[in-house]
């Protein structure tokens, strides 16, 4: 996709922390981190919202989660973590191809 931030991270074109990538998903430290740890699970599929979700892209998601939930301990998130999709403008989405954002490597508070 065209003038996507994510897209080209994925692609190598802009450098990034990447802590973990298979054929679907790259995940990599976010660059203004909000926790101890915070790093964004990307799909390597360009779609922007949950909206767009179909069979397959479910199916992705899925296997997404259970990924994230199997690297946790690697990740320094063995105490826990938070998981967050911002969706359109009112929670601040920023880029518009989908990515979770994992928090943790501390007590988080409420928003
Ligand atoms: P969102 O507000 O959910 O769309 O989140 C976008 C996130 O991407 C923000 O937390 C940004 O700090 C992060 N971000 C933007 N550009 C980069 C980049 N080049 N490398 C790593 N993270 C980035
Ligand atoms: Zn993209």
């Amino acid at each position: 996709m065209e003038n996507c931030i994510f897209c080209k991270i994925i692609a190598g074109e802009i450098p990034s922390q990447r802590v973990y990538e298979d054929s679907e998903v790259v995940i990599f430290k976010d660059i203004e981190p909000i926790a101890r740890v915070h790093l964004l699970c990307v799909p390597r599929e360009h779609f922007a919202h949950l909206s767009e979700l179909n069979a397959s892209r479910e199916a992705l998601l899925g296997r997404t989660l259970k990924k994230i939930a199997d690297l946790a301990p690697s990740l320094g998130l063995e105490d826990g973590y938070r998981l967050i999709i911002n969706q359109g403008e009112n929670a601040g989405q920023t880029v518009h191809h989908l990515h979770i954002h994992i928090l943790g490597g501390e007590t988080l508070g409420w928003q």
